[in-house]
């Protein structure tokens, strides 16, 4: 099950940024090619969360179409599914450019909490 490992590096990413603070909300850009079940992943990022900052944040996963340039008619456009072909002229020589993200795109943390930090002064 990848998706497991997805949400695993998902969570240490998030929460090396997050630094100590609550994590609400993650913003999350996955490609179509990375063959991701979101459902998957929410639930792979459930079982990772648990006992950390990022527990019971909303994963918000936003799938990111494949697309990409045609090296035979020079056409840029939607791959749709494998195999990999253009959408004008049906090559298979295409250069994919969209569609392989896998990234943490935004973070939201409790802002209450940092704010509470600060004015409260350090130690
Ligand atoms: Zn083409």
């Amino acid at each position: 099950m990848h998706e497991l490992a997805i949400a695993d590096a998902i969570v240490q990413v998030a929460s090396r940024h997050a630094a100590g603070r609550r994590v609400v909300a993650i913003d999350l850009r996955v490609g179509h090619l990375r063959q991701v079940v979101a459902d998957s992943l929410l639930f792979g990022f459930e079982l990772t969360a648990q006992g950390t900052s990022l527990e019971g944040a909303q994963l918000n996963i936003e799938a990111v179409p494949a697309a990409g340039a045609c090296r035979a008619c020079d056409a840029y456009g939607p791959l749709g599914d494998f195999p990999l072909s253009c959408a004008r002229c049906g090559a298979l020589d295409v250069e994919v450019l969209e569609g392989e993200e896998l990234e943490v795109e935004a973070l939201e943390v409790e802002r209450s909490e940092v704010e509470m930090a600060r004015s409260g002064g350090s130690p």
